[in-house]
């Protein structure tokens, strides 16, 4: 039997997303997640959070385990995932952020000054890290943690190009990254119409895994890391594609799924998503 156990820090944050029509703003939040998984000695922590405040209480959750943390895995290149590196390896020296080789050099491009300066200090003033730092390549898909292994998952593009998840075959264990949602509006602005099919065929893939518990990057407060997300997540991109199809505005396909999907959280991701696939 595995001895592995994982547990889950969930924080809520505001939308990267502003200036959406009126009358979803109780909607307009969204969560990360983030899984150590632990033995009796070592830990592996999956994703970060943006902010520095929710980094810095990221620092203390994962001290206040006891655990020694021996790796940091970052599922894809988005900034909401990979921020707190360097507040995590200030503390925990031993520790490697490691990654995909085409993650890696994602992130090495949006920890640019003026990337960073263009893109995320507007959306969140003052509240990054000031010292943001790229995780080193992982060679080859496998590592472990006390000699059980670790399985990077390539899923292709999801919500970004060159997503991962992470399996822990010991104990079912599939940290999806952003390749599935829970009760939130998807991110698919970055997403044409293959891109879209690609990442139908990347819920097929964690699906063909069989997990027992599915950790969605985006989601509720207190998620149940149901299974049952894979499908939600591909029944959402399918309205998507159906909404594009029959409907001819940004605001009209806005409207179109938020009423197909009208308590998702995080409309503002909707809203980006709407105005990426019709522009005025
Ligand atoms: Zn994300």
């Amino acid at each position: 039997m595995s001895k592995l156990i994982w547990k889950l820090l969930t924080k809520k944050r505001r939308s990267a997303t502003q200036g959406i029509p009126p009358g979803k703003e109780d909607l307009a939040w969204v969560t990360n997640t983030v899984t150590l998984i632990y033995g009796q000695r070592d830990a592996v922590l999956v994703d970060t959070f943006l902010s520095e405040q929710h980094s810095k209480e990221l620092v203390d959750w994962v001290v206040e385990s006891g655990q020694n943390l021996t790796t940091i895995y970052v599922t894809h290149a988005h900034g909401d995932h990979f921020f707190g590196l360097k507040l995590l390896l200030d503390k925990f020296p031993s520790a490697k952020a490691i990654a995909t080789a085409p993650v890696v050099a994602a992130i090495q491009d949006q920890i640019k000054p003026e990337y960073i300066q263009s893109v995320w200090e507007p959306r969140f003033p003052g509240q990054l890290p000031s010292q943001l730092v790229a995780p080193e390549v992982l060679e080859g898909d496998t590592f472990y943690l006390e000699g059980e292994e670790l399985k990077v998952v390539q899923l292709g593009h999801t919500d970004t190009s060159h997503t991962t998840a992470l399996y822990v075959p010991s104990i079912g264990l599939a940290i999806a990254g952003d390749c599935v949602y829970n009760n939130t509006h998807l991110y698919l602005a970055e997403c044409d119409a293959a891109a879209r099919n690609e990442w139908l065929r990347a819920l097929a893939k964690i699906e063909s895994l069989n997990p027992k518990a599915v950790i969605a990057g985006h989601g509720v407060l207190h998620p149940d890391n149901s299974p049952r997300h894979i499908e939600e997540t591909r029944r959402y991109l399918r309205d998507f594609v159906a909404s594009v199809a029959s409907t001819s505005t940004a605001r009209e396909l806005y409207e179109t799924m938020l009423s197909l999907h009208p308590d998702c959280v995080n409309p503002g991701s909707l809203w980006a998503a709407a105005k990426a696939s019709k522009p005025s």
